[in-house]
């Protein structure tokens, strides 16, 4: 399997997977959180509903209704989320699932992986956008919808939005689930599971998947606090402190969950679409090992809880 190390964006990954990089290691290599691709980013124009795109929008028919919502009411990162629906609509206009301005939304309403009222409100538009895309591996608006539904970073409405938009979260999760097919290699396609987990309300999986193409997962002893690093890049999967090189690292133990479970269902969906490496790399991640310093035993999903 690929490795794609510190690089946890899909837009980014999308983009060298386009722009035929032969050395996607080279990207992003400052990224270490979780959630794409803005660790140093800061939106532009932030308080102005200027910039590249207002003439692109101001001439674009769109199939959504712009007056539907109060967006000058509502928060995004740069506080007021006016300018939104004139880079949605500008986005609309590019036709692009790679393109700068898919960076200013997501900076906008998915920052470090803090939402805000504004990126639930931009739910509908993300969902119609997914509908209307033709099946794709890499759909921007799809991937960013997920990375929305799965923040637990925010406002605080995580609760009651996936009630709110159960009919575009049911449609999106259809859409994701049809599209792992057209994945362009194993960590597309786990890009692509990580979002299905999202509108599924997979558990801590539709925030930490992505390990799976970064190829290792930070996380913390629950006993003795000691951070660890999971090497999932390593043909022996291992659990090693992070600083401290003296600790010899510990084997990890794979496990086989049933198909009914949170863990069951990404791990059948990778044989069924023939991902076998992806498929190895999960059964270890969805299992355990005891800690190098203290020697208790973890379970990655509990750590990360
Ligand atoms: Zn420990």
């Amino acid at each position: 399997m690929q490795a794609i190390r510190r690089t946890h964006c899909p837009i980014i990954v999308h983009a060298a997977h386009h722009s035929q990089a032969s050395d996607i290691t080279d990207i992003n290599m400052d990224c270490r959180q979780p959630c794409p691709p803005h660790d140093s980013y800061r939106p532009p124009d932030c308080g102005s509903a200027g910039g590249r795109f207002t003439t692109h929008a101001s001439v674009t028919p769109l199939w959504f209704d712009l007056g539907m919502t109060e967006w000058a009411s509502l928060r995004d990162a740069c506080e007021s989320a006016e300018p939104v629906p004139m880079l949605l609509a500008a986005i609309e206009a590019a036709g692009t699932d790679v393109d700068d301005l898919w960076v200013d939304l997501w900076g906008r309403l998915c920052h470090q992986c803090t939402v805000y009222s504004a990126s639930y409100a931009a739910l509908p538009a993300l969902a119609e956008m997914s509908r209307r895309h033709p099946p794709s591996g890499y759909v921007a608006a799809l991937h960013l919808a997920a990375a929305i539904l799965a923040s637990n970073a925010g406002s605080g409405e995580a609760a009651s939005v996936r009630q709110r938009y159960a009919r575009e979260i049911a449609d999106l999760r259809a859409i994701a689930a049809r599209n792992l097919q057209y994945a362009v290699d194993d960590a597309a396609f786990v890009y692509g599971l990580q979002a299905l987990m999202a509108f599924e309300d997979g558990g801590v999986w539709q925030r930490h998947l992505d390990c799976l193409a970064s190829g290792e997962l930070e996380l913390d002893c629950p006993s003795c606090g000691e951070h660890l690093l999971l090497r999932l890049d390593e043909p022996e999967v291992t659990l090693e402190s992070y600083a401290d090189g003296s600790l010899a690292p510990s084997a990890v133990t794979p496990i086989q969950p049933v198909t009914a479970t949170v863990e069951g269902h990404p791990l059948a969906l990778a044989r069924a679409n023939i991902r076998p490496a992806v498929a190895d790399r999960l059964s270890y991640l969805f299992g355990g090992s005891n800690c190098p310093r203290c020697h208790v035993w973890i379970e990655f999903k509990q750590s990360l809880a």
